[in-house]
């Protein structure tokens, strides 16, 4: 019995032994490192680091978009020398009259009747509505006119031109300020440019920098147009043009953050004025409110609008001041830039603008050349209005 259990002592022990010999065997089998290929031990493998936790990415904390600072060329170019804007509406008299000398001269031949009788003055009012002087100021201004002329007894042309003149300059207003702002005390002056895309905003924006430095002042542009592909390259050639900085950002980018930068840039670089171009979607007054509304606020961290300038297009007529009055609505206005008068023969629509909107006209547009653009002289215009000899 004792043999038996020696035995079944014996063979435990040899299972044992057997299974310590086997197991760590087969572990040694396992195939080698990839980086080895030496079938090393598998615990002499350099420890594999374990996976990276995947962590959230965490957006940088992004205030605005990235603005790029056009860089001043690197080969200085030749600026151009705007030409001063004093007499600049004499200057351009005759593209102004050239469209309107249809209505000089078919007034002048109204009054140059012999007798000026109901039907006469009605042709008189006739012409100035459609010039687009506008209704309801035509009849006053026909009115007064008509007083006028009986009262002092006047009948030759001439004296009646001189009349109407005086009447169609007084529907403009002159004593109406009409200064553009273009330098604050310790900060650069800010002009909003606004109005409906296709008006001339971009173009007036360019011209209205040219104006600045024709006069002495220093300028940089906000290219806050940033729906428009073409607007902030467009402004990038006027600004090249006068060596002036353009404030531009990414297409389709936030227009506030651009204007933002555009003042923050201004004051770095302690301009006189800094000029920004919006992005004029008249799809929904909301919408237009909202962006221009933006953009105003996110300036004004920075200090004053000053100005804020509508452009409109002339040819558009009656049809744009409708236009205007929603622009009107949205933004304090503070002046009108009336583009494109030198291709229409309606340029009573001054008068007419002024009237509705309640706001002066400040600079007119009279061409596609980079200085086609005037200072506003009630006076002056009129007497173009009335020309008979473009
Ligand atoms: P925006 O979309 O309002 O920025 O319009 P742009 O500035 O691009 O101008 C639209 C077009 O109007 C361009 O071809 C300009 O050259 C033209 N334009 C702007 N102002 C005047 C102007 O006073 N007279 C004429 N004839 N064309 C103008």
């Amino acid at each position: 019995m004792e043999y038996v259990v020696i035995a079944i002592a014996l063979l435990v022990v040899l299972i044992v032994g057997v299974a310590a010999y086997v197991v760590p065997k087969r572990r040694r089998e396992l195939p080698p490192s990839a980086t080895g290929g030496t079938g090393t031990d598998l615990l002499e493998r350099p420890p594999v680091r374990e996976a990276e936790p995947e962590v959230e990415p965490v957006a940088p904390p992004v205030a605005q978009e990235p603005v790029v600072v056009e860089p001043e060329p690197e080969a200085a170019p030749v600026l151009e020398k705007p030409e001063p804007t004093a007499g600049r509406l004499v200057r351009l008299r005759t593209r102004l009259a050239r469209s309107q000398n249809v209505l000089g001269r078919g007034l002048l031949a109204l009054l140059s009747r012999d007798k000026l009788d109901d039907d006469t003055w009605d042709e008189v009012e006739e012409s100035l509505i459609l010039a687009d002087v506008g209704v309801e100021a035509t009849r006053q201004l026909v009115d007064r006119l008509r007083e006028r002329a009986r009262v002092l007894g006047t009948g030759s042309a001439d004296e009646l031109r001189k009349l109407l003149a005086e009447e169609l300059t007084d529907a403009l207003d002159p004593a109406m300020d009409r200064t553009l702002i273009s330098h604050a005390d310790g900060r650069p002056a800010v002009l909003l440019v606004v109005g409906v895309n296709g008006s001339g905003k971009t173009t007036t924006c360019g011209k209205i920098g040219r104006v600045l430095v024709a006069d002495g002042r220093t300028v940089m542009f906000g290219a806050a147009d940033t729906f428009r592909a073409a607007a902030a390259d467009q402004l990038a050639t006027w600004a090249g043009r006068v060596g002036a900085e353009v404030v531009r950002g990414p297409e389709g980018g936030d227009p506030a953050a651009v204007a933002f930068d555009a003042v923050k840039r201004g004051i770095e670089t302690g301009v006189d004025t800094v000029v920004i171009d919006t992005a004029g979607r008249l799809q929904n007054k909301v919408g237009l409110m909202d962006e221009l509304g933006k953009v105003k606020r996110v300036v004004e961290r920075q200090g004053p609008v000053d100005e804020t300038l509508l452009v409109l297009d002339a040819t558009t007529g009656q049809n744009g001041l409708e236009q205007a009055r929603v622009f009107t609505e949205v933004v304090n206005v503070t002046g009108v830039v009336l583009t494109k008068l030198d291709g229409t023969a309606k340029g009573g629509i001054v008068i007419a603008v002024q009237r509705k909107l309640g706001i002066p006209v400040k600079l007119v547009g009279l061409g596609e050349g980079p200085d086609d653009l005037a200072p506003f002289e009630p006076a002056q215009f009129v007497d173009a209005l009335l020309a008979t000899d473009a």
